[in-house]
């Protein structure tokens, strides 16, 4: 990863804005969520932060700021979501939270960046729209609209997985994220799954996170570490599986099982998510199952989840704790050994699907990510900078 180099005689008051945004995201494991219930409580203020989202996000702000002072904390603006964005508005902010927030004058994007800071946000976070496959045009009007506003601010890529897979698109996505005068959250849209499944999309997640200085993944799942172990200084993970990556605006999002509403429970060594319904019935309908040594379950069952409210909570406590340390032992690497840590976890963790499948009588096949970031880890480290043919 290049050095990030303030401009030259800069003071902490006048540092590049992308240094600024870099210093609140660096060595931090950020919570996506719609909640701020009970999880908010175990966030560690030191090392970790949360990013609210949904269309009460200024009364959540203000719950948040009320009980939980210290905590880091960002909002997800719904344009995310909801806009697809074009030449002519690459930003946008919804008519009613533009009423809510009094911003029909002037500038209304800039004024919702300045409406979160108000609200004491930790990094304003811009109302980018999601950018279409191959629409270079309203990337570069994206990249002036942003370059417009003032920082520190983060600015959210939420991106179609092809502009990742092919060369030429991802050279010109990391020529734009690097014009950009703000570090960028890259979000990746899948309606189906996990996007890192996708044939050729964790070899340029990587490229993307060692060539975008200060670059974090937004509504990341596990392969967010892979992201830190490519450079990225942090990560903002989904609490809720919908919330790992994003739907394209204005489409129904796909679940992998509708009738089965348990939690998704992170499983340490699997390095994957499981419905608990699912474990129980599939998995270990005859062995014992999956226990979790950790203080969050006291030995207890990972089967043992409910669709029941308190249930969820607790796997979602569970799964806090877990990506905690996950993430802790990923930033105490020196940057260097961090992709070689990764490539690790990922090959004991295919070890334990083949135990696990023993154990249980039958093969249980590993998530579909493992071989694409086996073939990121191939793919090795460039000999020089991308080419940017821009
Ligand atoms: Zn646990």
């Amino acid at each position: 990863m290049a050095e990030l180099m303030p401009d030259s005689g800069s003071t902490a008051t006048t540092a590049h804005p992308l240094v600024c945004g870099v210093r609140v995201l660096d060595k931090r494991f950020w919570t996506l969520t719609t909640e701020v219930g009970p999880a908010v409580q175990a966030l560690d203020a030191e090392t970790q932060g949360i990013v609210v989202r949904g269309s009460d996000w200024v009364s959540k702000l203000k719950t948040i700021r009320g009980f939980r002072p210290d905590l880091p904390v960002m909002v997800e603006p719904p344009s995310c979501d909801m806009h697809v964005a074009t030449v002519k508005s690459p930003l946008w902010v919804p008519i009613d939270e533009g009423g809510d927030l009094g911003l029909f004058e002037d500038d209304p994007c800039a004024l919702y960046v300045q409406a979160q800071r108000d609200l004491g946000v930790s990094l304003a976070v811009a109302p980018t729209g999601q950018i279409a496959a191959q629409d270079w045009a309203t990337l570069k009007a994206l990249v002036d609209a942003v370059n417009a506003l003032a920082g520190p601010l983060l600015v959210p890529l939420v991106v179609s997985p092809g502009w990742l897979s092919e060369v030429t698109l991802l050279r010109q996505l990391i020529a734009a994220a690097r014009r950009m005068s703000h570090p960028v959250a890259l979000g990746l849209i899948d309606g189906n799954g996990d996007p890192l499944e996708r044939k050729g999309v964790a070899t340029g997640y990587r490229r993307f996170f060692e060539q975008v200085t200060g670059a974090v993944p937004w509504r990341a799942d596990l392969s967010g570490l892979g992201a830190v172990a490519a450079g990225a200084p942090g990560l903002v993970i989904g609490q809720l599986p919908s919330q790992r990556r994003f739907t394209e605006a204005g489409r129904p999002g796909h679940a992998s099982n509708p009738k089965d509403k348990t939690p998704a429970v992170l499983l340490a060594d699997l390095a994957r998510y499981s419905r608990a319904g699912f474990m129980h019935t599939d998995w270990f309908a005859h062995t014992d199952p999956i226990q979790c040594s950790l203080r969050c379950c006291q030995g207890r069952a990972l089967d043992r989840f409910s669709h029941r409210a308190e249930d969820v909570q607790a796997a979602l406590a569970h799964n806090h704790v877990v990506l905690s340390r996950l993430a802790r032992d990923c930033f105490s690497r020196a940057p260097e050994d961090r992709m070689e840590w990764f490539k690790q976890y990922l090959q004991n963790a295919t070890v334990e699907h083949l135990r696990l499948g023993d154990r249980i009588g039958k093969p249980v096949s590993e998530p579909g990510m493992f071989r694409r970031w086996r073939e990121a880890f191939a793919a090795g480290v460039p000999t020089s900078s991308v080419s940017l043919g821009v």
